[in-house]
């Protein structure tokens, strides 16, 4: 997509602005020295970064294709036909598809203000139900929930009832109030932890995500992954990444800034946008939203919309966010 003056600014899948560490475009030509060769399907020097980045025992961590892939591999893992899977909605739109895809049926319960409504998702819960995802920062409206109200939605979620805290955008929270899942989910057999390679880590085109949960949890994971689905450059450029780390988040605090920046921008345009955490505005556009993608389209600006509702615009470069900044001035009406 590009606009009139040849610009084209991707804002659309919340990807990380910024080139590949050199650290690890390095590994990643090594790595491609060995493609003829299986990569270790049990990804172990990968598997065993992430335990000791962590502070958690080895068999505590599954990786996968992607978080979105564990996803798929829990639903299969443990959703027959006749089981519910809940979540609030709006949420992340792989929910619906993949709990589809397995035969379990999906149950929604609407966010409140775009916030999760941890009480309506607890008191629908039944004896069908196996799973719920709560993602904090949720996906599309960046919104969170606290440490207080989750702990407490957790203490009432039954046993038979496995909780994903999907935490794709972990990276990006700076409220300290927000709780790390990982922390949490010790002590609760019943609750896991998702987490990404492909936002704050840059490496989205290479499909690594990891789980971290109750040797149970990650057990199934491994059970239900395709043999050496996570390849050899991915599983080489994650321990890359790991250990280049305070680089990458260095990255991730210049997302955090424009993120600041770009919000106050659009409050002071104008538009209502709720406080968000994660890589990502949400502008509740409601019958305008078409409207709104097709004329920052035209100026060269990919955003995400969601028909009829909004529009999800992720966080570039300073220079992509200035582009996105002054299409939307254009537009000629605003939200609220
Ligand atoms: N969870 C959430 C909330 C997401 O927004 C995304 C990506 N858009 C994912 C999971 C999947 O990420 P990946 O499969 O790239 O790890």
């Amino acid at each position: 997509m590009v606009g009139p003056d040849g610009r084209s600014v991707k804002l659309s899948s919340n990807e990380n602005p910024y080139d590949p560490l050199p650290s690890v475009t390095a590994a990643l030509a090594a790595a491609a020295t060995e493609v003829n060769r299986y990569p270790d399907t049990g990804a172990e020097e990968l598997t065993a970064e992430l335990a000791a980045r962590f502070g958690v025992p080895a068999e505590h961590v599954a990786v996968g294709a992607g978080s979105v892939g564990i996803l798929q591999q829990l639903l299969e893992a443990t959703a027959e036909p006749g089981a519910e899977v809940l979540y609030a909605w709006r949420s992340f739109e792989a929910y619906p598809l993949l709990a589809e895809l397995s035969g379990a049926a999906p149950v929604t319960v609407p966010l409140a203000d775009e916030v999760h409504d941890l009480d309506a998702l607890a008191a629908a819960i039944t004896e069908r139900t196996r799973m719920v995802f709560v993602c904090n920062p949720n996906n599309p409206t960046g919104t969170v929930v606290r440490e207080a109200e989750l702990t407490a939605f957790l203490d009432r979620v039954p046993d038979h009832v496995l909780v994903v805290l999907d935490e794709a955008y972990r990276e990006y929270v700076r409220d300290a109030e927000v709780p790390d899942g990982v922390r949490l989910y010790a002590g609760r057999p019943n609750v896991a932890v998702l987490r990404t390679f492909s936002k704050a880590y840059g490496l989205a085109g290479l499909r690594v995500g990891f789980l971290i949960g109750h040797p149970h949890v990650a057990r199934a994971v491994r059970k239900t992954m395709v043999p050496f689905a996570v390849n050899h450059l991915a599983q080489a450029a994650a321990v890359a990444s790991l250990r280049a780390e305070d680089e990458l988040l260095d990255r991730v605090e210049r997302t955090v800034k424009e993120r600041g920046r770009v919000r106050e921008a659009l409050l002071a345009d104008g538009w209502t946008v709720p406080p968000t955490e994660a890589n990502f505005v949400w502008l509740r556009l409601g019958e305008d939203t078409a409207a709104f993608a097709e004329a920052l389209a035209a100026a060269g600006v990919s955003v995400r919309p969601f028909a009829g509702e909004g529009a999800r615009v992720s966080i570039g470069s300073p220079e992509e966010n200035d582009a996105f900044l002054a299409a939307a001035r254009a537009f000629p009406r605003r939200n609220g």
